[in-house]
């Protein structure tokens, strides 16, 4: 009986052991071969750091927003792989899906679409499919942006004329805060902010400058307040992109309260103050419509050179003060827009002048707009569309 008892206790540890101890066995082949796998992969990172120390740091930035850093790190691997193929196609594919979520979310769409098309050929299946999606996505907003295009034919470029010749040496920013205690008021902090905003954009210019070796740029700023106006209170609701009356009288006036007969007198009277070399007028509004510049062209007959700046102030989720900032000082210095002319959709997509990034170090100064404030003599060639250069003799 115990004998059998026995026989029958040891067939129940045959038993156990068949579905105890192979597991166990199995389990630990599994984890020496997961454990080899393991370190084949880790001699395989070490052996290809350069790639995957940037694949992975796009990664982690695309995780934490840094769309900038993720995108110098995508190019960065992307470099890497695109001259070793033994690493394989998926990394290619996959760096080049890192690198358009960067674009993405930079706002840079048309280098998103040509980013998505060149990692097509390399995905597989799965990434093939989310990619396709990725694309009609980043398409779609290319159009919704569009909405404009072919409203101009020809690029105007001024270079040399008006208080902001060119974008050179000392520059004079007169700012002025527009206030009529009623449309638009400014608060010490908002206009803190602002004048933040601005800091950058001098840096970011004269960054964009060195790219193009100029140098010996620099800006200084004199700050006014047009307010307790009562006339200003009945103006202001009625200044708009296509109202250029409201926009000149509005100026003129200010001009006017600072004993200038004109804009541009009021504007060369800074630059001899502060022996300066140019001089521009940005009044801003603190409201949200279309910003505008009104530049000097074949000539300045109005006296009047001045962009509005029409923004809150408020922290968004871009860059929009330091944006308009930049952008509509460069059409002071001659630059024309990008965004609505015919034929250009994919001309120059990154530069100030064009579509609107999310933030400001993301944007460029392309050769056409550098053309168009003076750093470079010779206009860029071929372009898709005609330009003209305004007249510089009086
Ligand atoms: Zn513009």
């Amino acid at each position: 009986m115990s004998k059998k008892n026995n026989k029958g206790c040891g067939c129940l540890s045959a038993f156990l052991a068949v579905f105890f101890v192979i597991p166990v066995v199995l389990a630990g082949i599994g984890a020496v071969v997961e454990y080899i796998e393991q370190r084949e992969e880790q001699a395989f990172m070490t052996q290809w750091v350069a790639f995957f120390g940037p694949f992975e740091a796009a990664a982690t930035d695309l995780t934490t927003g840094d769309y900038l850093a993720a995108l110098s790190a995508a190019d960065q691997a992307l470099s890497v792989v695109l001259a070793h193929p033994e690493l394989g196609t998926d990394y290619i594919a996959q760096t080049y899906a890192r690198k358009a979520e960067a674009q993405i979310g930079l706002w840079q769409y048309i280098d998103a679409e040509t980013t998505i098309q060149q990692a097509l050929p390399y995905a597989d299946e799965a990434l093939h499919a989310a990619l396709s999606r990725m694309l009609a996505e980043v398409q779609g907003r290319i159009t919704e942006n569009d909405t404009e295009r072919d409203k101009q034919h020809i690029y105007h470029a001024s270079p040399g004329i008006g208080p902001a010749r060119t974008l050179h040496g000392k520059v004079v920013i007169a700012y002025v805060f527009v206030d009529d205690g009623h449309h638009s008021t400014w608060s010490l902090k908002s206009e803190q902010y602002v004048l933040q905003q601005l800091e950058r954009v001098q840096r970011w210019f004269q960054a964009r400058a060195q790219d193009y070796g100029i140098t010996g740029l620099r800006f200084t700023k004199r700050i006014f307040h047009y307010d307790k106006d009562p006339w200003l209170r009945n103006a202001l609701p009625s200044l708009h992109l296509d109202n250029a009356q409201t926009g000149y009288d509005i100026a003129q006036r200010a001009a006017d309260l600072q004993g200038a007969p004109s804009v541009n007198a009021f504007l060369y009277r800074l630059i001899r103050q502060e022996a300066a070399d140019q001089a521009i007028l940005l009044l801003h509004v603190n409201l949200d419509k279309r910003s505008f510049a009104h530049r000097c062209w074949t000539g300045c007959p109005e006296q009047a050179e001045y962009a509005y700046l029409l923004k809150s102030p408020e922290r968004r989720y871009w860059d929009a003060t330091a944006y308009v900032q930049a952008h509509e000082a460069l059409h002071l210095f001659g630059a024309d827009d990008l965004y609505n002319l015919q034929g250009g959709r994919y001309y120059a997509p990154r530069d100030i002048m064009h579509y609107s990034a999310r933030y400001l170090e993301a944007s460029v100064v392309d050769s056409i707009t550098a053309f168009g404030v003076g750093w470079v003599d010779q206009q860029p060639h071929p372009l898709p569309f005609p330009l003209q250069q305004a007249d510089t003799k009086p």
